[in-house]
């Protein structure tokens, strides 16, 4: 008889704990997966998938409006948001059942209930014990909200997905992914859109030539962004909200939506009982393979907060399942992830900023474009594309690629296999390029930019 109940029991059924326990299960392993909400994870029901389907849903606005440049006419178009959250409901359902069947279909156990470590090899999940040899953490982060006079009354990235209506004026608060992403959509849908942010600008840790560029962009599409502002409380008054600022200044919205970061779900989660070691910042402490300091314990994706992304997760996930259950040891590799801001227009980077390759290294050589895209010489928008490479001049290994524009995202995408394979300068530039396009624009890129000093890394 088996020593234990299972072989593995993840905690979490996100995109990191389901793609682990289903690879775990194809190896071989009995595994039973918890999840006390529903399974898809923060991904899948409350992030990424319907942020991507709103964030769709915002860009018809720039549509309708640029067909006129290209001779279409078109009745004042009109607006449901309640008919935009069925529609991503619907399609979330879905993809909710997806996960379900394939995680089944893997053999992998199910079990609707909260789960709570109760030793390195034992779980408490609904009033039922259960043991196995291996327990994954994948529970994943939830939003954080500061402490502040009024937090009551705002609401997070969690309850945006389902507001029954939309509200005339809204406030965001933190210039981060979520902040950034949500004011595009708000925007895009026909609110009035503040977002306010503690540092100079939105999106600190990008590249200072696109951030700029985007939030020059978004203050074009009528999105106010209050820079080096904090927020000191909020009231209600007569229905709506009263956001006191600091120096006294008072602003009144309809909604006030936090996007200031995200805090690994640890809480209730017995970690000290089984003696799991967590970080400052209140994550789970792990090994390069995501093993945590109880043997039998491992742990990945955003309660870990290495890289709080869905691939990454996923990738950590693969890794775990091939060095437990295929004798296979991997440990993730955590540079040169691309990535991408889902803004209007999105914003994608892959590799070092200007900045920190200016840290890292003496010699950097930059080469940047920022043009009106094709699209737009006829729809007449006021909107550009930005694109710059940063090269490591001695050994021309191109270190950093960003972009603002519509394709952005996808463009990067295939930049990172490049990066990834370790793309010389001479080899983009011994590339042929697709005309007309705005990925050539990665290819044709051939004055360098004037050296100019270092500066600090922001
Ligand atoms: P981010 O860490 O990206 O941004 C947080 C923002 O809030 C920053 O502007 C930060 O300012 C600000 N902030 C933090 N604390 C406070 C505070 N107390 N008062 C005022 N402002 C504050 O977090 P998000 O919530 O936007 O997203 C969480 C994570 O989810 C991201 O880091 C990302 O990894 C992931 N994500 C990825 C997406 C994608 O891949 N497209 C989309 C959405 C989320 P400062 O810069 O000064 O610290």
């Amino acid at each position: 008889m088996a020593k234990f109940d299972y072989d593995l029991l993840t905690i979490g059924a996100g995109s990191g704990g389901v793609r682990a326990s289903r690879m775990s299960a194809e190896f071989g392993a009995r595994v039973a997966v918890c999840e006390n909400s529903r399974v898809g994870g923060t991904c899948v029901i409350r992030g990424c998938i319907p942020k991507k389907l709103l964030v769709y849903g915002a860009h018809f606005a720039d549509e309708f409006a640029d067909s006129a440049g290209y001779g279409w006419t078109i009745p004042t178009a009109e607006f449901d948001w309640g008919r935009l959250v069925e529609a991503k409901n619907r399609e979330i359902d879905r993809l909710n059942g997806v996960y379900i069947r394939i995680l089944r279909e893997n053999g992998v156990e199910i079990i609707e209930e909260h789960a709570r470590l109760v030793d390195p090899h034992t779980i408490e999940a609904g009033g039922r014990t259960l043991t196995a040899e291996t327990i994954l953490i994948a529970v994943g982060a939830r939003p954080g909200v500061p402490d502040i006079p009024g937090r009551e009354y705002v609401i997070t990235s969690d309850e945006a997905f389902d507001l029954e209506s939309l509200p005339k004026r809204v406030v965001i608060v933190g210039g981060g992914y979520i902040g950034v992403e949500f004011a595009g959509i708000f925007n895009g849908v026909g609110a009035e859109v503040t977002e306010i942010v503690r540092a100079d600008t939105i999106l600190r840790g990008f590249d200072q030539d696109v951030r700029l560029a985007l939030a020059d962009g978004m203050a074009k599409r009528g999105i106010t962004i209050r820079s080096e502002c904090v927020v000191r409380g909020i009231e209600k008054v007569n229905g709506a909200l009263s956001l006191r600022l600091a120096h006294g200044e008072v602003l009144d919205t309809d909604l006030v939506m936090y996007a200031t970061g995200r805090a690994p779900r640890t809480e209730g989660l017995g970690l000290e009982a089984a003696g799991v070691g967590v970080n400052e910042s209140g994550s789970v402490a792990v090994d390069k393979y995501s093993r945590t300091s109880v043997p039998s314990v491992f742990a990945i994706g955003d309660v870990t907060d290495r890289v709080m992304l869905t691939p990454v997760a996923i990738a950590e996930g693969a890794a775990f399942a091939e060095t437990v259950f295929n004798d296979n040891p991997r440990a993730m590799h955590y540079g040169d992830i691309p990535t991408a801001v889902f803004s209007q227009p999105p914003l994608a980077s892959v590799g070092l900023t200007e900045d920190e390759a200016r840290a890292r290294h003496t010699e950097i050589d930059v080469y940047m474009s920022r043009y009106r895209p094709l699209k737009h010489t006829l729809s007449g928008r006021d909107e550009s594309t930005v694109v710059k490479l940063v090269v490591h001049a001695r050994s021309d290994r191109v270190v950093g690629c960003h972009m603002l524009d519509m394709d952005a995202p996808e463009i990067i995408q295939g930049l990172a296999i490049a990066m990834t394979c370790g793309a010389t300068k001479a080899q983009f530039d011994a590339t042929i390029g697709i005309h007309p396009s705005a990925a050539e624009e990665f290819v044709t890129l051939r004055e360098k930019r004037p050296q100019h000093p270092a500066r600090a890394v922001r």
